[in-house]
């Protein structure tokens, strides 16, 4: 959407059927290294949109009828301005929420994304510590994910899980969904990994 003023463009049939949910790559870059991650996400986009291109977006998605924007990345909050980002989105009126592989959501990150207008947070796990922190390809990323979760809750965020489905976790379900009820999680996205880069599962 940079440089098309795609809302003012927009012909009737875009008007008549408005995207109403908006998930948002804001960078690529990451502090995780997972094995299955078909963005390749570890640094940023030389050519990111700028936080003036990215409010500007947020305008465009307000305009042509979005309704809930989910930022993701990579991570988002290694995006230098994400919380204006996030602000603008809940300032048009827009729900705001964030996915995340938790490894950097401290307690204060945490606070600014509730001071941002975040509603709501999904973390990544994706199975026992073992199985995630091989998935994930970051030793203690699972005590990460598990804190991350904490903090937001503890921030007054509502929290849920997302988690990949391979043959590595399939049999860690059920554990997981414990976790997730004894968490106090809203919702849970489950997603067959594609095995689509870095080295197959
Ligand atoms: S957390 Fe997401 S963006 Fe980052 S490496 Fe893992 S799959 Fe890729």
């Amino acid at each position: 959407m940079r440089g098309i003023e795609s809302s003012r463009q927009a012909r009737p049939v875009d008007r008549a059927c408005r995207p109403v949910h908006a998930v948002w790559e804001l960078t690529l870059a990451c502090d995780l290294r997972c094995r299955h991650c078909g963005s390749r996400a570890g640094r940023a986009r030389p050519d990111e949109l700028s936080l003036h291109e990215a409010l500007d977006l947020v305008d465009q998605l307000a305009d042509l009828g979005v309704q809930e924007v989910t930022l993701i990345g990579g991570e988002v909050y290694l995006y230098r301005g994400w919380q204006r980002v996030a602000e603008a989105i809940a300032a048009r009126g827009l729900s705001c929420a964030l996915v995340s592989g938790g490894r950097g959501l401290t307690p204060r990150v945490a606070r600014q994304a509730l001071e941002a207008g975040v509603q709501s947070v999904s973390v990544s796990i994706d199975g026992t510590e073992a199985t995630h922190d091989a998935l994930r390809g970051v030793d203690g990323s699972y005590r990460a994910a598990r804190a991350a979760l904490a903090n937001c809750r503890e921030a007054g965020l509502a929290i849920a899980l997302n988690t990949q489905v391979n043959r590595r976790n399939l049999g860690e379900l059920d554990a997981l969904c414990d976790l997730l009820l004894a968490e106090g999680c809203h919702g849970w996205q489950l997603m067959m990994t594609v095995p689509a880069d870095r080295r197959y599962l």
